[in-house]
Parts: structure tokens; sequence; C-alpha cells
């Protein structure tokens, strides 16, 4: 059984927590929290929550139990999924180092935090006995699931994406946009290409990116060319067969837009309208010679939880790439089909 700690109990790190506790192979010894709030009084109901020692006073002033302090918790595991917000995680990294715990760092970091950004599908194999690891980004990670897919299936020459980003996840109430579409950057490209060649170095990608007034969900409009024509129900086919990723019938479902997405979600029972797959709308995949147009879609805060499941195993060299992908998938409810979403739906429905 391998200890893991979460630090920084927020979107990812209260998704991950909860993955790891219905995992067979690690379990969950704490989280921390540097603010009292419901999310603490909950860890602290559940008997996981741990602080930063500067912070002890303050959750005693608030009458909240705590386990102790983030050092005592560092000293109890063998491994931190940090998941303090982006560009904070670097400054744990000698915290980590000194108790010899083993680190994975969220998409917010820079890759030079771990020197080795990770996707299940492309090099989960790499990831062994690493100290640090960092779990790309939610865009790099619905990226990197569909190129290395298609990659293992074909030959892909080139990349051109346009990330239509969320301006914030819903509980951000103090973020923006409201009322702009706002280029990210606006001199290209968007780091989101360059953050695909920390996995892929070999790739020709570019990226383009715009920020729009949604919570819910990226949109990704994709581009690929081949090096030899390829037919569409291949391609579909060959996303069809791929873990994590859901190619949705368009016409069929109604599912035409990022909202109905997270409905659809809400639908079949996932908590919190998880949709932890990659969402590709088939009506979308379009091919001519040897060029292909598609658009797919993200739900930003839970795709890179099984991807941080998986990259405990990897590093610890608990299980194969595919066992890890079926022990997290099916733990999560993750499927392939559409219509083994219909059946987790009509099991919600209590039948
Ligand atoms: P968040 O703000 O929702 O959660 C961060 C948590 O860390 C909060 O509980 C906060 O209280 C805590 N925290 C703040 N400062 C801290 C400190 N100094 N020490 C310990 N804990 C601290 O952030 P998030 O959205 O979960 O993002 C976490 C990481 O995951 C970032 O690197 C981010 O880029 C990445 N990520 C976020 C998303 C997303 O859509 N939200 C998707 C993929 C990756």
């Amino acid at each position: 059984m391998v200890k893991v700690a979460v630090n920084g109990f927020g979107t990812i790190g209260k998704r991950v927590a909860e993955a790891v506790m219905k995992q067979d192979d690690m379990t969950l010894v704490g989280v921390t929290k540097t603010r009292p709030d419901y999310l603490a009084l909950l860890a602290s109901k559940l008997g996981l929550l741990y602080v930063p020692q500067d912070r002890l006073e303050k959750f005693q002033k608030a009458g909240i139990e705590v386990q102790g302090t983030l050092e005592e918790l560092l000293e109890k595991v063998d491994v931190v999924v940090d998941a303090t917000p982006g560009g904070v995680g670097k400054e744990y990294k000698p915290l980590y180092e000194k108790h010899g715990v083993k680190a994975i760092f969220q998409g917010g970091e820079k890759h030079e935090v771990a020197g080795f950004s990770f996707s299940t599908l492309c090099n989960y194999d790499e990831a062994k006995d690493k100290q640090f690891v960092r779990v790309v980004s939610c865009n790099t990670t619905g990226l990197l699931r569909l190129i290395c897919t298609l990659r293992q299936n074909f030959k892909v020459k080139s990349v051109r994406a346009t990330i239509v980003r969320r301006g914030a996840d819903p509980h951000e109430t103090k973020k923006g946009p409201i009322d702009a579409i706002v280029p990210n950057p606006v001199t290209l490209p968007s780091h989101h290409g360059i953050d695909v060649k920390t996995v892929v170095p070999d790739l020709d990608i570019q990226t383009t990116a715009v920020v729009v007034p949604t919570t819910l969900a990226h949109t990704h409009v994709l581009n690929i060319r081949f090096e030899e024509p390829v037919k569409r129900e291949d391609v579909l086919e060959a996303l069809r067969q791929a873990p994590r990723i859901l190619v949705i019938p368009t016409e069929l479902s109604g599912v035409k837009d990022s909202a109905k997405v997270i409905e659809l979600a809400r639908d079949v029972g996932r908590k919190r309208h998880d949709m932890y797959e990659l969402v590709v709308y088939e009506e979308s995949v379009a091919v001519e010679g040897n060029e292909m147009f598609l658009m797919q879609v993200v739900h930003q805060e839970s795709i890179v939880t099984p991807e941080n499941v998986d990259a405990i195993r990897a590093m610890f060299g608990l299980a194969s790439k595919e066992e890890s992908i079926r022990k997290t998938d099916t733990s999560l409810g993750i499927v392939r089909t559409f219509e083994e979403l219909l059946e987790a739906g009509v099991k919600a429905f209590g039948k």
C-alpha cells in the first residue's frame, strides 16, 4: 500500500484525494488546507486534516480539529500530490526533498520543477523510479490523449490547434472575463503546444488560444495532417478503442456544446458533474486526404484526476500501464463508449 498525502485541497486536490481513497493499492493518509472553510471542516470530520505549522493557530481559533502539521504528514507518507495553486508547488519542493518523499506536481508548475512531465497514454513507463513527476495541465492532457492515440495508429505529420479556454472554474467568482474574448496571448504561439512538447518533443505542433466567458469546459479546434491519407472511419475506430476518449454521436445525443456535455455528466450521475473522458464530437471529425479536422471538449476540473492516480502507480512500479488504466477507470466509472455511459445513466436512475 503506497501512502499518499495531498497538499492543497482545492479543485484538483479534493478530486485526487477522493480518487486515491477508491484504489486498493494506495491509501490516503491526509490532506492539507491553509484556510478554515467548509472543505477544511469536511477534511477534519474525515480525520484527514493537516495544516502548515504557521497556520495551526488559525485553525485552533476557528475550533477546527487537525491531525497534525504538514511536516508531520510528510513523515507518514511515501508520496505527496501537490495540488497547490500554480507556481506554489515549486516553493514546497525543498520540503518534499527534506522529508525524502516523492512528489507529483500539477500543470500550473513549470516542467523544470519536476523535470519530467507525465501523460498516461504517452509515457507511463518512463515515470518509474522518478522522485518528481508533473502531471500536465487539463488542456495538455486532453491534447496528449488525442495525439498519442493518433500517433499509435497513424503517421502524424503536424498538429495545429486553437484552444478555447474557460475563463474560470465555477467557484472562482473573482475571475473573468465576463464579456470579452481574450487572446491568450495575442502573440503566437500559446504555451499549450510548447507544453505538449515536454512529453512528445519530436511533434510538429502549434497552438493558439482565446479565453471566453464560460466556466464549464474548454473546447479545442484541431487540424491534423498525416503523412499519408487516412479514412474517417479508421480514425473514429482508433478513438473509440482508446481509453479515456469518448466519441459522442452529436446528432443522436443532441450533445452539441460544452454545456450539454456537462449536463450529460450530471444526468448519468457523475459527482460534481465530472467528465474525466476527453469528449470528441463525432460529427466534427472530417477527413480530406491527409488532413483531419476535429473538435473536442475538456472538463478542466476533472480530466487530470485519473492521470494523477496512474502517476502514483507508475512512479512506484505498482502496475503496468494497462493494469493501472483498468484499475483507475473502473474505480472512477470512466467509460470508453457512449453506450457504456448510457448504461451508467440507467444505474444512476436507480435501476
Ligand atoms: P485551487 O485554488 O482550487 O486549489 C488550491 C488549494 O491549495 C486550495 O485548497 C488552497 O487553499 C490551497 N493553498 C493555497 N496556497 C497554499 C499554500 N501556500 N500551501 C498549501 N496549500 C495552499 O487550485 P486548483 O485549480 O486545484 O489548481 C491546483 C493545480 O492544478 C495548479 O497547478 C493548476 O494549474 C492545476 N490544474 C488546475 C486545473 C483547473 O481547471 N482548476 C486543471 C488542471 C490542472
